[in-house]
C-alpha cells in the first residue's frame, strides 16, 4: 500500500547506494535532497559535481533501483543535479518532518507537478509586490494556464485578505500534507491561513527556511503550469536560501519609479543573478498616476526610471502599472482587478505582464534545454 512508503524508509534504503567516489552512501554524504512521495510515486535529487553526470548514471539508477525494492513504491523518479557543488546538499534528514524540509542552503525540492515556478521579489516592501504577484497569477490564468500562488512573504502574509480569504483554514490531506485553498479558481497557500493573522511572528533564519520549504512540500499541489511564488521582499539570507530551495524558473521584479526603490530593485537583481536565476523582467508598479475621475496621466515619482534602469542592465522590461484607486481599493477588499474588472484597463496591463514574463520564462526553457548536464529518467 502507497501509504507504507515513508521518507524514513526511502532514506534507509539510498543508505545502500555509494557515492561518486565509492567511498561514503550518498545520504551521508548529503546528496540527497528532500523526499518528496506522493501517491506511491517517489521524487528526489542527488547533487552531482557539474560535469559529472554521465559518468555517474549508474549511481542514479542504482539508487531508483532500490527505492523500487520498497513496497507500496510505484514509481520512482531520480534526477541527478548539477546546479551546485557536491557536498552541499541538505544533510540527512533525521525523520521529523521539519528536519526533511530543508535547513537552509539545501538540495532543491522537487516540485514534479509544477511546471514553473516563479518569483515575484522586490528590494524592499511596500512597492506593491504583493498586489502585483497575485493580479499576475489571476493573469497567468485569465491567459489559460493552470495557476496557483504561494504567499512566501512570511513576514507578513497579505494572500488571504487579496482573495477574500481571511480566518480560513486549510483542510488536511493523508498524513502530514495539507490542502491548498482555492480562490477563483486557483489554488492558494499562505503562512497566514495557518497563523494567527494578529499573532506577532518573529523569524529566524532556520525557521524561515522550514516554513517556505514545508509550504512547499507539504501542501498537496496539484498538476499546475504555473506556481507564482509572493517572496519576502529584501535581499537578504531567507531570499537567496529561498531562491535557491526551489527549481525556479524565473523571477519578476517590483520596483517603483523612485531611485531608492531602483537601487533595492538593482540588488534583487544581482541576488538571481548569483543564484542564476533568469530575471524574467522588471514590472514598474505605480508607475504614474491616473486621475479616477478624469483619467488624466501625472507622473509624479517621475516615471520611466525602471523601464530605463532595465535597458541598461540588460533586464526585461515588462510594464508598467498605474497607481490607481482601483487597485488597491479592489485589493483590500478581496477582489484583484483582474478578476473583478476582466475587462478594464489594469486588467489587461497585467495580462500583457503575464504574457511577456511567460514568453521570456519559454524562450529561457528552450535556450537552456541542451546546455545544462542533467539526466531526468522516469521509471
Ligand atoms: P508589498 O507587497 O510590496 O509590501 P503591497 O502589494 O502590499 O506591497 O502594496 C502596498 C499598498 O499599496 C497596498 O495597500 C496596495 O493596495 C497598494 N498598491 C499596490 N500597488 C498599487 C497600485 N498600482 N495602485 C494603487 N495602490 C497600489
Amino acid at each position: 500500500m502507497s501509504d507504507q512508503v515513508t521518507k524514513e524508509r526511502v532514506l534507509e534504503m539510498l543508505q545502500k547506494v555509494k557515492g561518486p567516489d565509492q567511498d561514503d552512501d550518498i545520504v551521508s554524504l548529503g546528496l540527497v535532497s528532500p523526499i518528496v512521495i506522493n501517491k506511491g510515486k517517489v521524487y528526489f535529487a542527488i547533487s552531482v559535481e557539474p560535469g559529472r553526470a554521465e559518468e555517474l548514471e549508474p549511481m542514479r539508477s542504482a539508487a531508483e533501483e532500490v527505492v523500487k525494492r520498497i513496497d507500496g513504491v510505484k514509481s520512482v523518479a531520480v534526477t541527478l543535479t548539477a546546479d551546485r557543488q557536491a557536498g552541499e546538499a541538505t544533510p540527512p534528514a533525521s525523520g521529523g518532518s521539519c528536519s526533511s524540509a530543508g535547513g537552509g542552503g539545501g538540495g532543491q525540492i522537487p516540485m514534479p507537478n509544477i511546471g514553473a515556478i516563479i518569483a515575484v521579489a522586490s528590494g524592499k516592501g511596500g512597492v506593491g509586490k504583493s498586489t502585483t504577484a497575485i493580479n499576475l497569477a489571476l493573469a497567468f490564468q485569465a491567459n489559460g494556464l493552470k495557476t496557483g500562488i504561494l504567499d512566501a512573504d512570511i513576514y507578513g502574509p497579505s494572500l488571504p485578505r487579496l482573495v477574500g480569504l481571511q480566518g480560513q483554514n486549510p483542510e488536511a490531506a493523508d498524513k502530514d500534507q495539507i490542502k491548498p485553498m482555492k480562490a477563483f479558481g486557483m489554488e492558494v497557500m499562505s503562512i497566514g491561513f495557518l497563523v494567527d493573522e494578529d499573532a506577532p511572528m518573529i523569524w529566524r533564519g532556520p525557521m524561515v527556511m522550514s516554513a517556505l520549504t514545508q509550504m512547499l512540500q507539504y501542501v498537496t499541489w496539484g498538476e499546475l503550469d504555473v506556481l507564482v511564488v509572493d517572496m519576502p521582499p529584501g535581499t537578504g539570507d531567507a531570499q537567496l536560501t529561498m531562491s535557491q530551495a526551489v527549481p525556479l524558473a524565473g523571477a519578476v521584479i517590483v520596483s517603483t519609479p523612485q531611485d531608492l526603490a531602483l537601487i533595492d530593485a538593482r540588488k534583487g537583481l544581482n541576488m538571481f543573478k548569483q543564484v542564476k536565476v533568469p530575471v524574467l523582467g522588471i514590472v514598474e508598479n505605480m508607475s504614474y498616476f491616473q486621475c479616477p475621475n478624469c483619467g488624466e496621466r501625472s507622473d509624479i515619482f517621475g516615471h520611466g526610471g525602471a523601464r530605463t534602469e532595465a535597458e541598461k542592465i540588460g533586464a526585461p522590461f515588462l510594464g508598467e502599472i498605474p497607481l490607481h484607486m482601483d487597485i488597491r481599493e479592489k485589493s483590500d477588499a478581496g477582489q484583484p482587478v483582474v478578476v473583478s474588472d476582466p475587462e478594464g484597463p489594469h486588467a489587461e496591463i497585467y495580462r500583457h505582464i503575464a504574457q511577456t514574463a511567460w514568453k521570456n520564462a519559454e524562450a529561457h526553457k528552450a535556450k537552456m534545454a541542451g546546455v545544462k548536464p542533467k539526466i531526468v529518467m522516469e521509471s
